[in-house]
């Protein structure tokens, strides 16, 4: 059997403890005996970012932008009780962050379906992707408590010094007030992320916000779509056949449950924050939500949307056994290559990525899955196998098809 070539790298980017040991065996057993991996590697281990005091993360991602394709393992981010435990110089910053705001995307999550594990929303029968801004808003808010009476302003001071106040409350009791920004280069980032990975999937965009009470703040994010929208991607909407919607928050939370899936929806950061957590519940499991970064100017991350699995690392360096989902993991690797295969014309490449997710898929809709999905899922023959195994399988089913 001749191997699948790639003619131009992309960017691997390792990791920590479980996700690092199935990295390896997904390598060794679904990858180079198929593919001659053509990689540009980083390890972002956390024992190499402390080495290097955390410059090949930010090397990872310059390698990002001049390859425009990377795949990431999950990798720790440090606390206290983190760099105690692995003697570290510094408490290192997320690497998430870090290729966020060198990118400057927007990260996209999607779960991946299978027979068996059922929806909680009976309904959702395709995916539900969230796309969620990750700039300001609550989350580079100044807050501030009221103690005493007295009155709270906007004031806004310009570079010549002329002032624009605006009463926010006038306080007679005690109360709390915060101040937060956006900026409308983000927002358009935002904006342009979310058409262009639209377009990438063929499927609706859907976005909304509270504008009808915010009419300045949200109703900047509600014009700034619809103007980039207008401008530069109606045309290519309407050719590819799908549509953007927006409405108010509340509405589409209403419609999103009652659709069967199959869109994309943008949420401003907390919405984001909040509703990425219910969709990924709602799919079913932590361990099959993939992830990818989408930066406006077209260079895309790959990785699970899970962290590194501690507990059952630790279990693993006891010797004992473990049952991990690799799923996650797998779908980072296939997006990667896909996406590779697409700007280079590479045919071949496409075809053995789609044919590793088929075989994943087949391998856990046929019964062969790991604890965590045995434990919800409804097939009525359930063989239930350890990390290495599920690979294994899906190895064999793999080997059927090529
Ligand atoms: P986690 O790795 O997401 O795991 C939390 C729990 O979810 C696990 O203990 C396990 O439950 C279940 N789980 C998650 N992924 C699974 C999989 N693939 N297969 C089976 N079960 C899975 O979160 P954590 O343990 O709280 O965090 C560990 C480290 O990950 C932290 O240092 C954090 O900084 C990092 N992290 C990294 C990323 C990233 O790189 N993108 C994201 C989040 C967290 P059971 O124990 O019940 O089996
Ligand atoms: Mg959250």
């Amino acid at each position: 059997m001749k191997k699948v070539k790639m003619d131009i790298p992309l960017v691997e980017m390792d990791g920590d403890e479980m996700t690092r040991i199935m990295w390896k065996m997904i390598k060794e057993l679904l990858l180079e005996p198929y593919v001659e991996l053509n990689t540009e590697y980083y390890d972002l281990g956390l024992q190499n970012r402390d080495k290097t005091d955390d410059k090949v993360t930010v090397e990872a991602a310059e390698a990002i932008k001049k390859y425009g394709v990377g795949v990431k393992c999950a990798t720790i981010t440090p606390n206290a009780a983190r760099v105690k435990e692995y003697n570290l110089k510094n408490m290192w910053k997320s690497p998430n962050g870090t290729i966020r705001s060198i990118l400057d995307g927007t990260v996209f999550r999607t779960p991946i379906i299978v027979k068996g594990i059922e929806p909680l929303v009976s309904n959702w029968k395709k995916p539900i992707t969230v796309a969620r801004h990750a700039y300001g808003d609550v989350y580079r808010d100044v807050e501030y408590k009221v103690e005493e009476p007295g009155k709270v302003e906007l004031v806004f001071t310009s570079v010549d010094g002329k002032e624009t106040r605006k009463l926010v409350h006038e306080f007679k009791n005690p109360g709390v007030v915060l101040g937060m920004h956006n900026i409308d280069k983000s927002i358009e980032s935002f904006a342009h992320s979310c058409f262009s990975y639209a377009l990438d999937l063929r499927q609706d965009l859907w976005f909304a916000t509270k504008d009808t009470i915010s009419k300045i703040y949200d109703h900047r994010f509600k014009d700034i779509f619809q103007e980039i929208y207008d401008k530069e991607y109606k045309d290519k909407f309407e050719a590819a056949g799908i549509e953007y919607f927006y409405t108010l928050i509340d509405d589409a939370i209403a419609r999103v449950v009652k659709s069967g899936g199959g869109i994309i929806w943008a949420c401003k950061n907390y919405d984001g924050d909040v509703m990425s957590d219910m969709v990924a519940t709602a799919f079913g499991s932590l361990a099959m939500m993939t992830s990818v970064l989408v930066s406006p100017e077209g260079y895309y991350e790959y990785e699970a949307a899970h962290g590194t699995v501690q507990r059952h690392y630790y279990k693993h360096l006891k010797g004992e056994e473990t049952s991990t989902n690799s799923m996650a993991t797998i779908f980072a690797w296939s997006g990667a290559l896909k996406k590779r295969g697409e700007l280079d014309g590479n045919k071949d490449l496409i075809e053995f990525a789609e044919k590793l997710e088929k075989a994943s898929i087949e391998t856990i809709e046929q019964g062969t899955m790991t604890k965590d999905l045995a434990l919800i899922s409804k097939n009525e023959n359930i063989n239930s196998v350890n990390t290495r195994t599920f690979l294994e399988a899906i190895k064999a089913k793999l080997d059927q098809m090529i």
